[in-house]
């Protein structure tokens, strides 16, 4: 069988490699740009690419949604914090968000949660929380088995962390294979990704900047991304967010959790 599987394989990259010249060989189309890795076959069962376990009946739940913002005429948006809780900048953003009375989505590192649990118990009142792996490992290479234990780990911990079990997942980067999809069905999660992401390398010290360019660019049913842990360019997104507030409320817009956004997006002219 093994023997079986390298043959086609082989034949698949080659046949692969006469379609697309030269550089298919490498997996390389053109100089830049990575079309698909040729010299990587996928297994045929199991590993990060399949949604599947194989023959034997599978207990996983009745199937998962993945979002990247909502359809809505409303002007509504859901801000999201990835990658925390740490201590250096999480209670900063709190404070923010808790000043302006701005709901938030929180997608925490199931490790993090455990160990700086000081710094979002009891401080969650209005916001949401959702699952962003244990340790920030890359979901998309894991198996369905392992994908579903890092983040069955994680949600216990931060269902711990916080007292709120998490019924959101964002997988570090984006990045989602079959497998993740396939944990996130046992877990009975829905999958959530962002329309918008926060650009401060192209701001270095203007924080005001940043947030005109945000709240120019935000539109109905936006998913923001943004984060609350990374490297010190990151800050000026957070030291903008006043900026970003007030401008988006004087364009007319609500925050809202991603749950919220949701519930409001699937009821027809409720919206608001
Ligand atoms: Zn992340």
């Amino acid at each position: 069988m093994a023997d079986g599987v390298a043959r086609w394989g082989r034949r698949t990259v080659l046949r692969r490699a006469a379609l697309l010249g030269g550089g298919a060989a490498l997996g390389v189309v053109g100089t830049t740009q990575t079309a698909w890795i040729a010299d990587r076959r996928l297994p045929l069962g199991g590993g990060p690419a399949s949604a599947t376990l194989g023959s034997r009946y599978q207990q996983v739940g009745g199937g998962v949604e993945v979002v990247w913002g909502v359809h809505t005429g409303a002007p509504l948006v859901a801000l999201t914090f990835d990658d925390g809780p740490q201590p250096h900048w999480t209670p900063m953003v709190l404070d923010t968000l808790a000043e302006h009375r701005v709901p938030a989505t929180f997608f925490l590192v199931g490790e993090r949660a455990r160990r700086h649990a000081a710094l979002v118990r009891d401080r969650l009142a209005g916001h949401e929380v959702g699952n962003h792996s244990w340790a920030h490992h890359d979901l998309a290479r894991m198996d369905a088995h392992t994908a579903y234990d890092d983040l069955r780990r994680s949600h216990e911990a931060i269902t711990a962390a916080t007292g709120v079990a998490p019924r959101l997942l964002r997988p570090p980067w984006g990045h989602l294979g079959g497998a993740v999809l396939h944990a996130a069905a046992r877990l009975d999660y829905r999958l959530v990704l962002w329309t918008l992401q926060m650009v401060e390398g192209e701001y270095p010290h203007d924080p005001a900047g940043h947030a005109r360019r945000i709240v120019a660019d935000v539109r109905p049913g936006t998913i923001l991304l943004g984060h609350d842990v990374g490297p010190e360019r990151r800050l000026v997104a957070l030291r903008g967010l006043p900026d970003m507030i007030s401008g988006l409320r004087a364009r007319g817009y609500t925050f809202v959790t991603v749950s919220d956004l949701l519930r409001r997006a699937a009821v027809p002219g409720a919206a608001r």
